[in-house]
């Protein structure tokens, strides 16, 4: 089933292909960035001139609105809204270059990936959406 990812500020859809298409920005540098569309795969593709260390974190905004998508919960983390089918949740992913872990959101239900995504950070947004 077909994924979409959307801008939780302006709603565009920010993967028309496969690709999750973000502005990014790291040590003074603006650029656009790719991310694998699926939670776990952490390939990521950086514009050219965009110089980011492992370990740094990455400025990620809204390629169309240009607002940006630091998580209000924790701003080391980005957050997107996903809807697949009649399902609608929040993918909620480290803003640290190299940190793997990812959050999927659906109502009550949190799901983790990446071997650095943390269990108490799960419960912590096991509130859900709005709480
Ligand atoms: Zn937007």
């Amino acid at each position: 089933m077909e994924t979409r990812y959307l801008c939780p500020h302006c709603g565009a859809h920010l993967n028309p292909a496969r690709d999750i298409v973000l502005r990014a920005s790291s040590a003074g540098r603006l650029g656009l960035l790719l991310l694998n569309p699926q939670p776990g795969n952490y390939e990521v593709v950086f514009a050219r001139g965009l110089d980011v260390p492992p370990g740094s974190e990455v400025e990620i905004s809204c390629p169309v609105c240009s607002a940006g998508l630091a998580s209000a919960r924790d701003q080391a983390m980005a957050e997107l809204v996903f809807e697949a089918g009649a399902q609608r949740g929040l993918v909620v992913f480290s803003r640290v270059y190299g940190k793997h872990a990812t959050y999927v959101i659906t109502g009550n239900l949190v799901r983790s990936f990446g071997e650095d995504a943390d269990q108490e950070v799960v419960n912590f947004w096991g509130a859900g959406p709005g709480a």
